[in-house]
C-alpha cells in the first residue's frame, strides 16, 4: 500500500505529492486525511495523506515509508482534502498551505498524540468485549499514554482502538509540548463492578448521613458527574465523596473536560416564532432545496430589521430534522454575545462557537465537538467555513458583503466562494443574507443576455418586522454648515438631535469613519510627518501608551516633543478621531455618558462584549465607534443614529468606495429604531449629491446597485471582469523593476498563446460560457512602496472567463519563482482582491 502524501514545505518545487509506503503496521491509521510525518531529504516533516494507492508508479527502491501518524482519526475528511486542492488551483496557493488552513491553531504547533480514558459510563456493551476491556485497563493503569505506545502494545487492536475514541471512552489529545492542552477535572461514576449502591448505603453507619445523601443521589442519577457538580448538588463537601470512593463505593477519576467558553451561561431556550408573510415566503424557498437535498445558492436581500435571524434559525432546524449539520458565518465583529445568544437560545449544546477571542485550547476544544458529532451547527468567523462536518445541510454567510470574509493573508480566500463549493460537494443550500449584498452576490442573481440560468437566486424581504418603519435619513451639507459659521464636528440638527434624546432618556450610536482621521503626528511649523524608517507610511499615535508605531512593521518609538526636523516645539499628536469626538461631546453635553469602541478600547479579550452589555443595560447614552458599531447591534432604546463624515470612505482610492459608502450608511442606519420606538438617523456629508448618499438615505438598495453596476460595466471592473493583484518585493529598486516586467512579458506571451489556441485544457474547471480575455494593468509602484525595507510593485490583470487567467498567472509565477529563486524576490498573487494596496 502506499499513499500520496502533501509535505509541509511551502514552495513550488514541492507542490505536489510524493509516493510514500504505508507500513504494514501503520496501515489501519492511514487515511485520507491522516496528518503523517514522512522523511523528507534529512528531515522528518509533517505532511497529509491526500490519496491511497495500490501501487507506485515510482521506483519502489527509492519510495520511502511513512514514519509515523500523527492522529488516530484524521483531522480532515476526504472532502476537505478535495477543497485543498481546489483552494490551491482556485487562489493559486500551494497545497500544504490550504490544508494547513482548515485545522485550528492547537493541531499547527508542536505535537505529540496522547491518549486517556475518557467516559465509559455511556457504552456499558462495548466494554463487554474482553479484548476493548484489555486496552481500557491498559490506559486506566497509564493515566495518559503516548499514542505509538499504544499502538504499539496493541499492534493487531487498530480498529479497536477507534472504536473506543469515536464512542468517547477513549479521548485522544494533542500534547502541546509538554502540556496537554486537553483540560481535566475530577469526576465520579458509579461502582465499575457492578456493586449494587442500595446495599452501600445500609452498610454505612446511621452518623455518615452525608455519605447517605451521595449515594442516594448517584442512585437516582446513575450517571458519571463532575466531582464540583456533585458537591453542589448534595451540597457536601469534597473529603465526603473522597471517603466514599476510598472504602471502594465510587470511582473518582479525572477525565478530560471540554473547556467551553460560554460554560457557566445559560441560554434561556427560544421557540421559533410565527413567520411574517415575507419571512415564510422566503423561509419556503430555503426550506424546500434543504428538504430535497438540492444544492441551491440564495442571495436573501432583507432590509435591516427584517428578521433575517429568524429565517436562518428555522431554516438550520429543518436541516437539523433532516439529520444534517449547518455551517453560519458571521463578520468577527458581529460575534457578539447577542448572536450567540441567539443560536445557543434556539440550539443549545448542539452549537459550537470559533470566534478568534478564544484561546488556542477552547478553539481546539470546540473544534474537536465538530469532529466527534457532538454539534450540529457551527457559527463562526471565516475560517470556521473549514468546519470538518460530513453531512452540511446548509451554509449561511450573514452580512455576506462584509469584505473580512476575504482573507488577507495565503491562502487569499474568499469564504464565500468557499461555501458554494463545498455545498456543491454535500448538495447543500447556501444562503448569504445582507440588506446591502455586495455586486459581485447581486450580479450573480441577474439574466446575461445568453439566457443561462443565473447562479445565485434572489430572494427579498422589503419590511421590517412587525410592520416598524425605517428609520427616516436627513442629510446634512456640512459646507452649508461652516458658511452659516458652525465649525463644530456636530451640525446644529444633529447637536439638536442627540440633546432631545438625553432628555427622554434614550439612546444614540454614533459613527466615525477612522480611517479618515489622522492618528498621526505632525508639525504645525514645517508639516513634519513622522514616518516609519522602514516602511513607506506614516507612523501611528498610540495615546495611551505614547508611542509611534508602524502598522506593517511593528517598529516603534517614543512620542517626540520637538520636530526632528525643525526644532519646534508645535508638535500635534492626532488621537484617533473617536477621542476628539468624545471630548467634544463632554465640552458639548456636560454630565454625557459616553462609550467609545475603536481599537484602541476593544484590544482586551472580552471588552467588547463588555461595551455591548454596558451599553444595554443603559450606562452610556452615547455608543461611538468606527464600523464596529455599524454591525448587527440590535437595542431597543437607540433612537438615533449620527454619522459623523460620511465621505471619509467615499474618498479613498479605491473602485469600491461607494459601494463601501453605501454599505456602511445602510447598516448604520439599521441600527435606529428597531423595536417600538422610531429612529432617526443624521448623514453629515461634505457630497450630499452622491448616489450612494442619495441612495442609502431612501434605503434603496436596488437604484444604488444599477446605477454602481452600471459604472462597474464601463470601467470593465468586477463583477464584470475580475481582477487578480500580482505584488513583487525586493531590496533593490532595478532588478525589482526588471524582474516584475520580466513576468508582465511573460504572462503576455502565454495569454497570446493560449488565444490561438483552442481551449480544452481545463476540464476540471467549469466550463465558462464567456469569451476569455485578460489585461495586464502595470507594473507600477504599489500604493505602499516600500515595507519592512523591501520596495514593492504591482501589476493588476484583469479578465474574463476564470480558469485560465488563473491558470496562466499559476504557470508564470511558477516559471518566475523557478527563475529567481536565488535572488530573494518575493512574489504574492491574490485573486479577486478586496483592495488594491
Ligand atoms: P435583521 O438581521 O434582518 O436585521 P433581525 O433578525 O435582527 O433582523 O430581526 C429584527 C428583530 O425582529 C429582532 O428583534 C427579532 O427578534 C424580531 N423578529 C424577527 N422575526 C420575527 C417574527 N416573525 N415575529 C416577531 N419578531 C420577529
Ligand atoms: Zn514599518
Ligand atoms: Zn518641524
Amino acid at each position: 500500500m502506499y499513499a500520496k502524501v502533501i509535505v509541509d514545505v511551502p514552495a513550488k518545487q514541492t507542490n505536489r505529492a510524493f509516493d510514500y509506503e504505508i507500513p504494514a503496521a501503520l496501515r489501519k491509521w492511514v487515511e485520507v486525511g491522516s496528518r503523517v510525518g514522512v522523511p523528507f531529504g534529512p528531515r522528518v516533516l509533517q505532511g497529509f495523506v491526500v490519496e491511497l494507492l495500490e501501487e507506485t508508479q515510482m521506483d519502489t527502491k527509492r519510495v520511502k515509508p511513512i514514519q509515523s501518524v500523527l492522529d488516530l482519526v484524521p483531522p480532515l475528511t476526504e472532502e476537505l482534502v478535495g477543497l485543498g486542492r481546489w483552494l490551491s488551483r482556485m487562489y493559486l496557493c500551494h497545497e500544504v498551505t490550504a490544508l494547513q488552513a482548515m485545522l485550528p491553531a492547537a493541531l499547527k504547533a508542536k505535537y505529540e498524540r496522547a491518549i486517556s480514558l475518557g467516559d465509559e459510563s455511556g457504552e456499558q456493551s462495548l466494554l463487554d468485549l474482553p479484548d476493548l476491556q484489555e486496552i481500557v485497563a491498559f490506559v486506566r493503569a497509564k493515566g495518559t499514554v503516548p499514542m505509538e505506545t499504544l499502538m504499539e502494545r496493541f499492534e493487531n487492536d487498530g480498529s479497536l482502538i477507534k472504536q473506543l475514541l469515536s464512542s468517547g471512552i477513549l479521548m485522544e489529545a494533542q500534547m502541546v509540548k509538554d502540556r496537554m492542552t486537553a483540560k481535566k477535572a475530577l469526576t465520579v461514576f458509579p461502582p465499575a463492578d457492578g456493586r449494587s449502591l442500595e446495599e452501600a448505603v445500609g452498610m454505612l453507619p446511621a452518623r455518615a448521613n452525608k455519605q447517605q445523601d451521595v449515594l442516594r443521589y448517584l442512585i437516582e442519577h446513575p450517571h458519571a458527574i463532575r466531582l464540583t457538580e456533585l458537591m453542589e448538588a448534595v451540597q457536601v463537601g469534597a473529603g465526603t465523596v473522597k471517603s466514599l470512593a476510598d472504602r471502594g463505593w465510587i470511582e473518582l477519576r479525572e477525565v478530560e473536560v471540554m473547556r467551553d467558553p460560554y460554560a457557566g451561561r445559560s441560554f434561556a431556550r427560544t421557540k421559533p416564532l410565527p413567520l411574517t408573510e415575507e419571512q415564510s415566503s422566503v423561509f419556503g424557498e430555503i426550506r424546500s432545496a434543504v428538504a430535497e437535498r438540492r444544492h441551491e445558492v440564495f442571495l436573501l436581500h432583507g432590509v435591516t430589521g427584517s428578521g433575517k435571524t429568524e429565517v436562518y434559525l428555522q431554516s438550520i432546524q429543518e436541516c437539523l430534522d433532516q439529520g444534517r449539520e449547518a455551517i453560519v458565518l458571521v463578520p468577527e465583529i458581529s460575534l457578539t454575545p447577542q448572536m450567540v445568544e441567539r443560536f445557543k437560545g434556539r440550539f443549545g449544546d448542539l452549537v459550537a462557537v470559533l470566534h478568534s477571542r478564544l484561546s488556542n485550547g477552547e478553539r481546539y476544544d470546540e473544534w474537536r465537538k465538530i469532529t466527534r458529532k457532538q454539534v450540529k451547527v457551527v457559527i463562526g468567523a471565516r475560517s470556521a467555513i473549514f468546519a470538518p462536518f460530513t453531512q452540511i445541510g446548509l451554509i449561511i454567510i450573514d452580512e455576506e458583503h462584509e469584505s473580512s470574509y476575504k482573507q488577507e493573508e495565503s491562502p487569499k480566500y474568499h469564504a464565500r466562494d468557499v461555501s458554494v463549493e463545498r455545498a456543491k460537494q454535500h448538495n447543500a443550500a447556501v444562503v448569504l443574507g445582507s440588506a446591502t449584498p455586495s455586486l459581485e452576490s447581486i450580479q450573480k442573481t441577474m439574466r446575461t443576455g445568453n439566457g443561462e440560468k443565473p447562479p445565485y437566486r434572489l430572494l427579498t424581504m422589503k419590511e421590517r418586522v412587525a410592520g416598524r418603519p425605517l428609520p427616516t435619513v436627513s442629510i446634512v451639507d456640512m459646507r452649508e454648515e461652516l458658511k452659516n459659521g458652525n465649525r463644530s464636528m456636530f451640525s446644529k440638527s444633529l447637536y439638536k438631535a442627540i440633546e432631545e434624546r438625553l432628555q427622554k432618556k434614550e439612546q444614540t450610536v454614533l459613527l466615525l469613519n477612522r480611517r479618515g482621521y489622522a492618528t498621526f503626528v505632525m508639525c504645525r511649523t514645517c508639516g513634519f510627518v513622522s514616518t516609519c524608517p522602514h516602511c513607506d507610511i506614516s507612523l501611528t499615535y498610540h495615546q495611551s501608551s505614547r508611542m509611534l508605531r508602524c502598522h506593517y512593521c511593528g517598529y516603534a518609538e517614543r512620542e517626540v516633543k520637538q520636530c526632528p526636523n525643525c526644532s519646534s516645539e508645535h508638535i500635534r499628536h492626532f488621537g484617533t478621531g473617536t477621542q476628539r469626538v468624545e471630548e467634544e461631546l463632554g465640552k458639548l453635553f456636560p454630565g454625557i455618558r459616553v462609550i467609545r469602541m475603536d481599537v484602541d478600547t476593544t484590544t482586551e479579550k472580552g471588552s467588547h462584549e463588555k461595551w455591548l452589555t454596558m451599553f444595554r443595560d443603559k450606562q452610556a447614552d452615547v455608543l461611538l465607534g468606527t464600523q464596529m458599531v455599524a454591525k448587527g447591534l440590535d437595542f431597543p432604546d437607540v433612537t438615533l443614529v449620527g454619522v459623523i463624515a460620511a465621505d471619509t470612505v467615499l474618498n479613498l482610492p479605491d473602485f469600491r468606495s461607494a459601494e463601501r459608502t453605501f454599505q456602511l450608511l445602510t447598516q448604520v442606519a439599521g441600527r435606529a429604531g428597531r423595536h417600538e420606538k422610531l429612529g432617526e438617523v443624521f448623514v453629515q456629508t461634505y457630497t450630499p449629491e452622491h448616489y450612494s448618499v442619495q441612495c442609502a438615505s431612501r434605503h434603496d438598495y436596488m437604484a444604488f446597485a444599477r446605477h454602481e453596476l452600471d459604472i462597474r460595466a464601463n470601467l470593465d471592473y468586477p463583477p464584470y471582469h475580475r481582477l487578480i493583484l500580482i505584488t513583487f518585493s525586493h531590496e533593490e529598486v532595478p532588478l525589482l523593476v526588471r524582474s516584475a516586467e520580466a513576468f508582465v512579458t511573460r504572462l503576455k506571451e502565454l495569454a497570446q498563446e493560449q488565444m490561438n489556441r483552442p481551449v480544452d485544457l481545463f476540464s476540471n474547471m467549469e466550463p465558462s460560457s464567456e469569451s476569455f480575455s485578460m489585461d495586464v494593468l502595470g507594473p507600477v509602484a504599489s500604493p505602499i512602496s516600500r515595507i519592512k525595507d523591501r520596495y514593492r510593485f504591482q501589476c493588476v490583470v484583469k479578465y474574463r472567463g476564470e480558469a485560465q487567467a488563473s491558470e496562466l498567472v499559476g504557470r508564470t509565477a511558477q516559471w518566475f519563482e523557478e527563475r529567481s529563486a536565488k535572488e530573494k524576490l518575493q512574489i504574492s498573487v491574490d485573486v479577486d482582491p478586496q483592495f488594491l494596496m
